[in-house]
């Protein structure tokens, strides 16, 4: 069965020739369904409704992080000098992710940061905003691109993966030694409360489009497809209308409204009919993958010579103020709260509620990778009930989409049995959440697997 549907094809309603009309219809044939996952309350139209806003800096302090997983930039600038938006503030070798400042004023200290979404205190470099927004020179990257080029250019304006991991874009972009035919991006956007990929595709499609088409020349890719869930019928038709202006061959395509369809093996899975094994990248079945918002990220660097130094984030749940507001890396979650009003004194919740996280930090700021900020409450956040024994009603086996067995992984988890583990796929799964939501009694199962990993598997000790 086919599931995600090409809505159209690239300028115009029928392909041009046989050959395209014939490579489409052969791909039909191809079995894009997969099974499990699980239908949720989307939430959307709480925060979906208004354009995206931005907020005045001045008097403001940001701290932006200089350090993105094992990545760790060498601060380039000293307290007391002062600094313009985009200017270089961290720099590094080799798969060093570079830092930018967010907005124009004064650097006040080389210090440590809570990022929103993240375990640890980070290195940072502090700047009290001037509220002018001065923008350093645009820098633009070497001409002709190759793929090489524009990796280490990826880098060095401080791209990551957008979509949750905040992955080095440059490390992605340079590790495709297999050929690829296929750009995917991802414009699921699958959990419920977030629409800030939603707001950016219906505002900025034409950007998104003209960032996909330069991707595709630099890797010589014939064919990009964009998948959306069909809840963003705005979306979808803003990014059609901005198609009129391409010579690429990219296409929009609705994904099934079935969380999580924006997992990467799904969305490869839906848009290519090509099964993407546990472990295995994306580009060993010929695509690269890259969230929506990356692609636009990407396209500001390209195209008009911009780092990464904001993001959309998602203010909604409890909230007097819902919507989007492009925030500046390391801007405080409290101003941000501020703008959104919460009311009640429920947790913040950072990120989706299936895979995001409670805000743990009062004093934490925006980092790449905080795509969302929900006020709970208890009618949109209801308290889960007490853990009960397993009943056996495989449920969690029924929804789970990478067709693992939660139950007997909680069971190994427990046992800390590595050969089990190994034997259930614990490498496997994906932590969408879906088998923990659906459990009757109430087991912490994707947190479980979640923690095993970590701990079990790649050794680190709390
Ligand atoms: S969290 Fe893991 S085990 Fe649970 S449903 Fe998702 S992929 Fe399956
Ligand atoms: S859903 Fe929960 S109760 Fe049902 S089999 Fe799975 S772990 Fe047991």
């Amino acid at each position: 069965m086919l599931l995600a549907t090409p809505l159209r094809f690239a300028r115009g309603m029928f392909p041009a020739n046989w050959h395209q009309l014939s490579s489409i219809f052969s791909r039909s044939t191809a079995n894009t369904a997969w099974r499990g996952g699980i239908k949720l309350v989307g939430h959307k139209q709480l925060s979906n409704q208004r354009p995206i806003r931005t907020l005045s800096l001045a008097g403001q302090l940001v701290a932006v992080p200089l350090q993105h997983g094992r990545s760790l930039a060498e601060p380039c600038v000293r307290i007391g000098q002062r600094v313009l938006k985009g200017e270089v503030i961290g720099r590094g070798g080799t798969a060093i992710v570079w830092a930018h400042a967010s907005t124009s004023g004064t650097v006040v200290a080389i210090d440590a940061c809570h990022p929103a979404d993240g375990d640890q205190p980070l290195p940072a470099v502090h700047i009290a905003a001037d509220g002018q927004e001065r923008w350093a020179p645009p820098r633009f990257p070497p001409h002709p691109l190759t793929v090489p080029a524009l990796a280490e250019f990826a880098l060095q304006m401080g791209l990551v993966g957008l979509g949750g991991a905040g992955f080095p874009t440059g490390i992605k972009l340079a590790g495709t030694a297999h050929p690829l035919d296929m750009l995917l991006i991802n414009g699921a956007e699958c959990e419920p409360f977030l629409t800030c990929d939603d707001r950016l595709m219906r505002e900025r499609a034409a950007d998104i489009v003209a960032a996909a088409a330069l991707l595709a020349k630099v890797y010589g890719i014939t064919q990009v497809r964009i998948g959306i869930e069909p809840n963003k019928p705005q979306a979808m038709t803003a990014l059609q209308q901005a198609l009129v202006s391409t010579d690429r061959r990219i296409e929009v395509h609705a994904l099934p409204l079935r969380y999580p369809a924006g997992g990467q093996p799904l969305l490869v899975k839906s848009l290519t009919g090509r099964t993407l094994a546990p472990g295995r990248l994306p580009a060993e079945v010929g695509v690269l993958v890259l969230n929506v918002a990356t692609v636009y990220a990407l396209g500001r660097a390209l195209l008009h010579g911009e780092p990464l130094v904001s993001r959309i984030v998602t203010l909604s749940g409890a909230v007097t103020s819902p919507g989007n507001i492009e925030a500046p890396i390391g801007l405080s979650i409290s101003t941000l709260l501020a703008a959104a009003q919460p009311h009640g004194t429920g947790d913040i919740q950072v990120g989706g509620p299936m895979m995001g996280r409670v805000l743990a930090n009062s004093a934490a700021v925006v980092s790449k990778t905080t795509s969302g900020l929900l006020a709970r409450s208890e009618s949109l956040f209801p308290p889960r009930a007490a853990t009960r024994p397993c009943i056996r009603c495989n449920r969690c086996v029924d929804v789970c989409p990478m067709a693992l067995r939660p139950l007997q992984l909680l069971s190994a988890c427990e046992q800390e049995n590595r050969a089990l583990l190994q034997q259930e796929k614990l490498t496997a799964c994906i932590e969408c959440g879906a088998c923990s939501q659906v459990c009757p009694s109430s087991l912490p199962l994707r947190d479980s697997f979640r923690h095993a990993k970590r701990t079990i598997w790649l050794g680190v000790r709390p």
